[in-house]
């Protein structure tokens, strides 16, 4: 396993898809549901060079091969954080999931592959259904006529003499000094559940919490959802100022949506300038900013040199020497050294260990159907097995870590078709 990403559409776009491959390979890639409605918006692009569903199958097709998720909804992990149940940002993806206590006292987590998940799958094969279609249009029209002018100028209407903010982390500050006002808190927390559109019978869940700790800072008692607010409240006072780095463009207003996914990942890969000025300044010192034309250098070197690898660096958990300075950094930062040759390689069992992990886990399965739904990072120090069940595909990377396809490695005998 190695750092998580998040890719936004533009640095998902640039990748080719052996690629994409090698991105899966040697990442965890974490999507964001804000980059699956954009993917599937171009069902109803109208310029076509390719057509809208090809192009919607090819995205797809660079999604979800190995360990890829799709992170929960930042609408759900808001109500989850206001009632006390706050996802981990830790740089892990945020995943839903049923859980249960054995009698053993082990604590199980089952994700089953999600609505997004399936659908991703079936993209790939071309594949749509009715309801995306009108999804799409949907979609593509709210974002094309936002008028994100008519909101900066009612914004600024009442005031005059505005000053100029410079840059991102001053803004950021500005927006620190008006949401963190103690005496506003009360006020702060009617904004946010208008903002995200919180049901009442979390928002009296949520104004409870506030009066019971002593309307203290919103920050201490749902930092989830408090940090979602300080990202839209820099993209209003960023309008508000004028700053150049917000701006009035249409497509500002989606891409801010990646910041809500931002602490669900050790790196962030983008190739949009919006993106670049603001998530600097939320970025916290473990995790890092990464230029999508670099990542894709770096997976174009893995590409190009993985013929000529033995077969030792290619069983390697660590990318091999050649790869792109960028993706050996990562590596660097956010996993563990890398040992002497031979050392990394990803464990592989043998039948009857695998046979033996299956009867295992197969009671506490049929456990966890029945436990409660929950949200759970997939690094929880409180979990002794996580489980997901995913449909996995011929041409994904294979999951021992091979570096072929699953089709022509460790599932060959169904590659033949048996
Ligand atoms: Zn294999």
């Amino acid at each position: 396993m190695g750092p998580t990403l998040i890719l936004d559409k533009s640095a998902l776009q640039s990748l080719s898809k052996i690629e994409s491959f090698y991105l899966h390979r040697y990442f965890i890639v974490n999507i964001p549901p804000v980059l699956i409605m954009e993917i599937l918006a171009d069902l109803k692009k109208d310029d076509t060079r390719a057509t809208p569903p090809k192009l919607v199958s090819e995205f797809a097709g660079k999604l979800l091969l190995g360990d890829g998720c799709v992170n929960g909804h930042y609408q759900e992990l808001i109500r989850q954080s206001l009632v006390g149940n706050e996802p981990k940002m830790d740089g892990q993806p945020v995943l839903q999931g049923k859980t249960v206590r054995t009698s053993d006292g082990e604590h199980v987590i089952l994700m089953e592959e999600t609505a997004e998940e399936k659908a991703i799958q079936r993209w790939k094969d071309g594949r749509f259904e009715d309801s995306e279609e009108i999804l799409a249009e949907g979609w593509r029209s709210i974002t094309r006529t936002m008028d994100i002018e008519a909101i900066q100028r009612a914004l600024r209407k009442d005031f005059h003499n505005i000053p100029e903010i410079g840059s991102p982390s001053a803004l950021l500050s500005a927006v620190d000094n008006l949401l963190g006002d103690i005496s506003a808190q009360v006020a702060v927390l009617s904004w946010m559940l208008v903002e995200y559109g919180i049901e009442s019978n979390i928002a009296s869940k949520a104004a409870q919490r506030l009066q019971l700790c002593g309307y203290k800072s919103l920050g201490e008692l749902a930092p989830y959802a408090y940090y979602c607010m300080r990202v839209s409240v820099l993209y209003y006072l960023g309008l508000f100022y004028r700053c150049p780095f917000v701006g009035t463009r249409k497509t500002n207003r989606v891409d801010l949506e990646y910041l809500f996914y931002l602490p669900f990942c050790n790196a962030f890969v983008s190739n949009d300038n919006f993106h670049k000025s603001v998530v600097e300044p939320f970025l916290r010192s473990d995790q890092l900013f990464v230029h999508g034309e670099d990542l894709k250098r770096g997976l174009a070197a893995v590409a190009d040199q993985w013929s000529k690898l033995t077969e030792a660096q290619r069983k390697d958990s660590w990318p091999p020497d050649q790869s792109g300075p960028i993706i050996l950094a990562l590596w660097g930062q956010f996993c563990r050294p890398r040992q002497p040759e031979g050392k990394n390689h990803i464990p592989s069992m043998t039948e009857d260990e695998q046979r033996e992990l299956l009867g295992r886990l197969r009671p506490l399965i049929e456990k966890a159907q029945s436990g409660t739904e929950q949200i759970a990072s997939v690094q929880d120090d409180d979990v002794q097995f996580m489980i997901r069940r995913r449909s996995y595909r011929l041409e994904d990377p294979c999951m021992c870590g091979s570096g072929l396809t699953a089709g022509e490695c460790c599932l060959k005998d169904l590659g033949r078709g048996r």
